[in-house]
């Protein structure tokens, strides 16, 4: 909370930044009751009673009551959570075969979305094109006033450069490689754009909303076409020094394997992602169509494509377990394309990552199959305008 402390000094009408300040708790920590405002927020009872007034009165928040929680003959303690319709934001996600585009209340409950299936869209212009187009129309559907439109998360399938949004060259979009999308997008849309690696929005969402909820330090793992990790401490991504944590995908499995276009050998990437895995069962002369046939192939009993899926699984598992041996984290999270096929993948890799990892890590560490399934990085991207800042209060009260 150190940057909202600060702009708290800052400020010159002390009323509006305790506002905003109450606004940032309950954005961060809520549904809250009132009196653990009071304990988190450091101001008094009456002090909080009257914001708290202003905040519904200005249709910032609201306040809810669980009957279940009612005290022996009185009325239950309210729980204090934003306004769901008071803002909204647009989450966008590029994968290799898809652009998804969702517009979110202030709640992260998706009021309009849109998926267009694309082969490569390695076009950078041609996909901005579409990105733009899709966030007018979900837009459009939604409703939503652009005034209460707080920005535009976007997810990127590779590392992105903190500093400048850039894309890092382990990207498997090779024609983006170098290109800052964020300025353009800016320019475009006429919003604020966030750009952040699509494993870290699936983290985020994962850790707010689904499978990675309670967790204190939490690896998700997207397997797709690429594979690569986010990792959440406490809430709060953990990006390293340059937004490159968490690359698991070009960690080296095999010293003497094939080079990888990232220009290392032997990447987990080879072995585990979806064009791995298609490539194998086209040399055992079975010529799938995509993951979602590969999948369909799975679940119908057949030993090629079910064996490929363990094998993935267990060369993931290694790769977890380093990670898990590395961050000590309570809980692992298994998403993206390929982590659709559940247990057939999952289960292999548990078993892989706990026979690996450091046993006192190894033996507690939850590994467990994603809850948001192929909408988890788009409602990171959401979350990322949303949920990510550690101050957003004054930008709220400015619109109300
Ligand atoms: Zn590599």
């Amino acid at each position: 909370m150190s940057l909202s402390a600060r702009s708290r000094r800052r400020a010159s009408d002390p009323r509006a930044v305790n506002l905003a300040w109450i606004l940032d708790v309950v954005r961060l920590e809520g549904p809250l009751p009132r009196t653990d405002i009071v304990r988190i927020a450091g101001l008094s009872r009456a002090t909080v009673s009257s914001l708290v007034t202003e905040l519904l009165d200005r249709a910032l928040v609201r306040e809810r009551y669980d009957e279940r929680r009612a005290g022996a003959g009185g009325r239950p303690p309210g729980l204090v959570e934003l306004e769901p319709g008071a803002a909204a934001a647009v989450g966008v996600d590029v994968g290799r075969t898809h652009v998804r585009v969702a517009v979110a209340d202030l709640g992260l409950n998706i009021l309009a979305e849109a998926v267009h299936r694309v082969d490569v869209p390695d076009h950078h212009d041609e996909t901005i094109e579409l990105v733009v187009s899709m966030t007018e129309r979900v837009l459009q559907e939604s409703g939503v006033d652009c005034s209460d439109l707080l920005g535009v998360g976007v997810g990127l399938p590779g590392p992105v450069d903190r500093a400048s949004g850039r894309l890092g060259s382990a990207t498997i979009l090779p024609g983006w490689v170098g290109l800052a999308p964020r300025a353009e997008l800016e320019k475009r849309l006429g919003s604020l754009v966030r750009v952040e690696n699509d494993a870290n929005l699936g983290a985020l969402a994962e850790g707010l909303l689904g499978a990675g909820r309670g967790s204190r330090v939490l690896a998700y793992v997207k397997v797709a076409h690429g594979v690569g990790a986010g990792i959440l401490i406490n809430g709060r991504l953990f990006r390293g020094a340059s937004g490159t944590a968490g690359e698991i995908g070009h960690t080296t499995l095999a010293n003497s394997g094939p080079v990888c276009r990232c220009g290392n050998r032997g990447c987990l990437e080879q072995l585990a992602g979806a064009s791995a895995l298609l490539a194998q069962m086209a040399e055992a002369g079975i010529e799938v169509d995509g993951v979602p046939a590969l999948l369909q192939l799975a679940d119908d009993g057949h030993a090629g494509a079910r064996r490929v899926l363990a094998d993935a699984g267990e060369h993931i598992g290694v790769a977890v377990a380093n990670l898990v041996t590395l961050l000590d984290t309570d809980r692992v999270v298994i998403g993206g394309e390929l982590g659709a096929a559940n247990e057939l993948l999952v289960g292999p890799l548990r078993y892989a990552a706990r026979s690996a990892a450091v046993t006192t890590a190894g033996s507690s560490i939850e590994i467990v199959s994603g809850e948001l399934g192929e909408r988890a990085e788009v409602l990171g991207a959401v979350a990322l305008v949303l949920r990510e800042p550690l101050s957003l209060g004054t930008e709220l009260l400015g619109r109300r």
